[in-house]
């Protein structure tokens, strides 16, 4: 059955459909449900990585603060601004800052930026900054910014807790940030990893489910890769939690999950993200957007800063300027079809 109102059991189900024929079907319910209520703009996110420094010790992540072989940066305010006006000058009508949770990244310091960016450019502004106090957030969203991203990762919490440890003294729970991130009035986004060690079927059938019980804004899922500096490809940590019914991080997967997404939240704005390019760079993106996708995140951070920003080896254009990825992936979008958004691309 391929409705909107798609049980936790028939979205598994899908997971593990492996006959082309029904995936065919299932890739062209996605693609109509998108454009039905997406329409066919692809709306163009301009992302900043305004630092690598992080408190964290995500065991996934190459930005986890034990990782000693990375060099750190914070860019300085000037340069961020740089990067707006040029994602502005290409048309885009959102920038998203990155970073790693970074308390060097000082509450007044962002708001001043954000409201520079708000003050001058067309721009809806996404801050993904990890798990800030209440504080810092009620901050930013009244300095001007629109829009938050925070994956919770996975619906599993005794997964939860062995891949994202939780700082000393503090409990860690991204689902009472991503209720208070909808009460601040932001536009909220969240995600997950798709064939992170420990995650069975039955747990992203959840995780998907769970988009919809949050009615996420905005939902960004791709592939998880492994990273040989990190404490889960270490010391066997990945076999040692891995699931007897592990879930493969796999492009195909990707998609599924892509196109699921996109059932169980018709009105979202869903991004072929960059982990996807990233396992399949020729052809990935387009697949991503003919599969239920309507966003993509162009880099635009300068190329000295982003080859530094390595949160797993081998990233899709790593080495290309912000122009070369408008101009690539223009390109793109054009030879599928469909055109690029204007304007903020909010959702409707
Ligand atoms: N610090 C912020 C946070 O935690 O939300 C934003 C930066 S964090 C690096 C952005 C996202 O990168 C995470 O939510 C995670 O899903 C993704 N990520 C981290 N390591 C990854 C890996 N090895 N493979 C794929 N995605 C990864």
């Amino acid at each position: 059955m391929l409705n909107n109102d798609i049980t936790i059991e028939q979205i598994e189900s899908w997971l593990r459909e492996t006959d082309e024929q029904k995936l065919k079907q299932l890739w062209d319910k996605a693609d109509a449900v998108r454009k039905a209520n997406v329409g066919d703009a692809v709306h163009l996110r301009g992302l900043i990585e305004v630092s690598n420094y992080c408190v964290r010790q995500c065991t996934y992540c190459g930005l986890a603060s034990d990782n000693k072989d990375m060099t750190r940066y914070r860019m300085n305010a000037d340069e961020i601004f740089a990067c707006a006006q040029e994602a502005a000058s290409y048309g885009y009508g959102t920038v998203v800052m990155q970073a790693g949770e970074d308390y060097g990244i000082e509450s007044q310091w962002l708001a001043d930026i954000v409201k520079r960016i708000k003050d001058n450019l067309p721009l809806a502004v996404t801050l993904s900054m990890g798990e800030r106090p209440f504080e810092d957030l009620q901050h930013w969203r009244s300095a001007g910014a629109d829009r938050y991203l925070l994956r919770f990762e996975t619906s599993d919490t005794k997964l939860y807790k062995l891949i994202h440890p939780p700082l000393p003294r503090q409990t860690t729970d991204r689902f009472e940030i991503l209720h208070h991130l909808k009460q601040l009035g932001y536009e909220t986004g969240s995600g997950v990893m798709i064939g992170i060690p420990g995650q069975t079927f039955t747990t992203l059938a959840k995780d998907i489910h769970t988009f919809r019980k949050y009615d996420m804004d905005m939902v960004g899922v791709g592939p998880y890769i492994a990273n040989p500096l990190t404490p889960l490809e270490q010391n066997g940590l990945n076999h040692e939690i891995a699931a007897k019914d592990q879930v493969k991080n796999t492009e195909m997967m990707t998609y599924k999950v892509i196109a699921l997404t996109r059932l169980v939240c018709p009105e979202s704005n869903i991004p072929s993200t960059t982990a996807l390019a990233t396992i399949n760079k020729k052809s990935g993106r387009e697949l991503g957007l003919s599969r239920g996708a309507n966003v993509v995140m162009p880099n635009v951070t300068p190329v000295e800063y982003r080859t530094k920003y390595e949160i797993y080896p081998g990233k899709a254009c790593l080495n290309e300027t912000a122009k070369q990825c408008q101009g690539c992936l223009a390109a793109r979008i054009a030879s599928i079809g469909r055109t690029i958004g204007t304007g903020y691309g909010s959702r409707n």
